[in-house]
């Protein structure tokens, strides 16, 4: 683990320690930050502090996954039939209508392909935004986090939910799954989300990708959308796509052709799976202020 910390912090990424939370810039890289004015705080402070969406302003998604806000932001209600959301402290249970929707829409097909329902992870802030933990991504209202864990029958209380830790689904050598957690289950919540017409993107561990590509049967497209990355061995992230009525929210490339499952050796290399510490500790970028988010983020800020 220190040595996978270390090189997300070569590659200058944030983690959290809590199980279940590790991330990273998830996909595309976000403009390198200008640096900061005299004075300026950081737009995760700015965006952190406000609890409350910008619900005067019709819902937008502003900006790129990795760089920009939310308008109009709606709640995922924290508990629902088929869903519950995870550690409501955070105040990450935030999105567009249209994630919210498609939440709510997958944790409907989840009985059906045999997963009771979704355990749901951080989302976005109120207004979107940089945050101060845990996430490059998340920012603009269209990622959501969903435990590899499926639902209890039982309605967790709030502390359960700030307290229970979802399940480490990659084995302890990182080259493959652990067979005792994984189920075809897995792969039917995971094919289902990434079935979705509205989504982007489903990242998830290299070693659940390859899982994914032994297990799955029949129809293979939907494999493409499925892309391996750091982190995400507690849960799969889901990005979809920008919603109409976003002007200024900027899309994803799309995904290159194919399963990409010839492609995952490189995640098995030696180089990737024991890195080297850097011999000089990279310099921190400087954080990111209002002024390096789209323009419109400003009045979202200061919406009521
Ligand atoms: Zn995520």
């Amino acid at each position: 683990m220190r040595r996978l910390l270390s090189v997300l912090a070569l590659a200058g990424l944030a983690l959290t320690g809590a199980p279940g939370a590790s991330h990273a810039q998830e996909d595309a890289p976000a403009p390198a930050a200008k640096p900061a004015a005299a004075g300026a705080a950081p737009a995760k402070v700015l965006f952190g502090a406000v609890k409350q969406p910008a619900s005067a302003l019709a819902p937008r998604a502003i900006g790129f996954y990795s760089r920009g806000c939310l308008a109009g932001g709606e709640a995922l209600p924290v508990t629902g039939p088929t869903w519950q959301a995870m550690r409501l402290s955070r105040n990450r249970n935030w999105g567009h209508p249209d994630l919210i929707a498609f939440l709510e829409r997958l944790s409907a097909q989840a009985p059906k392909v045999g997963w009771s329902g979704l355990l749901v992870g951080d989302m976005a802030q109120p207004r979107g935004g940089p945050m101060a933990t845990g996430h490059a991504s998340h920012q603009i209202g269209l990622d959501a986090d969903i435990w590899l864990t499926p639902m209890p029958k039982k309605v967790f209380t709030a502390k359960e939910r700030e307290d229970v830790s979802a399940t480490m689904i990659v084995r302890p050598d990182r080259l493959d799954v652990d067979t005792q957690v994984w189920t075809p289950a897995h792969v039917a919540i995971i094919r289902t989300a990434a079935q979705d017409d509205r989504v982007e993107r489903v990242l998830v561990n290299a070693a659940i990708k390859k899982a994914l590509c032994r297990d799955a049967r029949g129809d293979r497209s939907w494999l493409q959308k499925v892309r391996p990355y750091w982190g995400h061995d507690y849960h799969m992230h889901v990005r979809i796509s920008c919603p109409a009525g976003s002007p200024d929210c900027r899309p994803q490339d799309a995904v290159v052709p194919g399963d990409g499952c010839d492609k995952l050796d490189w995640w098995f290399s030696d180089g990737v799976l024991h890195p080297k510490p850097p011999k000089v500790p990279p310099k921190p970028a400087p954080p990111v202020t209002l002024a390096d988010l789209p323009p419109s983020c400003a009045a979202v800020l200061k919406a009521q």
